[in-house]
């Protein structure tokens, strides 16, 4: 028996920011590729994951201003005013492949669990995208006082499906987040990196594999599982 703990944000939803920029735009009489908006923001979230997952985690006012500077630096346009800018991307939209792949690694017989750095909101975002219909366990970063990397958060929901961290592998977007923590708590890792042309690969122990989509991302969840090595601190 294994399990496949998926990430929340930019892994199985997303809140298509880049389309209320291109939008704001457009209605300025400014056309902007619509491409080009979402590459730059899948670019720019990159970058600040890496460069600055603190100020990523908290999303205050401060970070927004960074972050919309950078993405329309990318863009060659003038930041928006703050306040414009915070209140794009406001509701949240499912992946179009995200059931498809959580359907595949459920028929292939794995139990799953979601781990997020998420507030208490997380539950809502889960019900009304109808996905939390696919988790045995959801571990929300608010609820347990513990965010990942924190191999805590990884170890508490391994626990909470009555199974040792190394039958365990991790899907997420966030090579700090995501594949350094699950690694850390003795769990095997993919790392979900969608938009190789628009941003470089980002940082990774060597034994994590790195996939395009989110089905090719469980094939090879369930295949690095089967060969995971026993994790250092863990009784043979
Ligand atoms: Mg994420």
């Amino acid at each position: 028996m294994q399990a496949l703990l998926f990430d929340l944000g930019g892994t199985l939803i997303d809140r298509r920011r880049d389309r209320d920029c291109a939008r704001w735009w457009a209605a300025q009489g400014v056309r902007v590729e619509p491409r080009a908006v979402a590459a730059a923001v899948y670019r720019a979230d990159h970058r600040f994951m890496e460069e600055a997952p603190d100020l990523w985690h908290a999303q205050g006012p401060a970070f927004l201003r960074r972050y919309w500077a950078t993405v329309h630096r990318m863009l060659g346009l003038p930041p928006p005013p703050a306040d414009v800018c915070a209140a794009w991307g406001g509701s949240w939209l499912r992946h179009p492949d995200a059931v498809a792949a959580l359907t595949l690694a459920r028929t292939r017989g794995a139990r799953l669990a979601l781990v997020s750095n998420w507030d208490a909101t997380g539950w809502d975002v889960l019900r009304g995208l109808d996905l939390l219909r696919h988790f045995e366990v959801v571990a929300l970063s608010a609820e347990l006082g513990r965010e990942k990397p924190d191999p805590a958060i990884f170890l508490w929901t391994a626990a909470r499906l009555g199974l040792p961290p190394d039958r365990c592998t991790h899907i997420g977007d966030n090579a700090w987040d995501d594949a350094e923590g699950a690694s850390g708590a003795g769990m095997g890792a993919v790392l979900l990196h969608r938009h190789p042309e628009w941003a470089p690969l980002p940082r990774v122990p060597s034994h994590v594999p790195v996939a395009g989509d989110l089905r090719l991302a469980v094939v090879a969840a369930l295949r690095s599982a089967a060969a995971l090595p026993r994790f250092a601190g863990q009784p043979a």
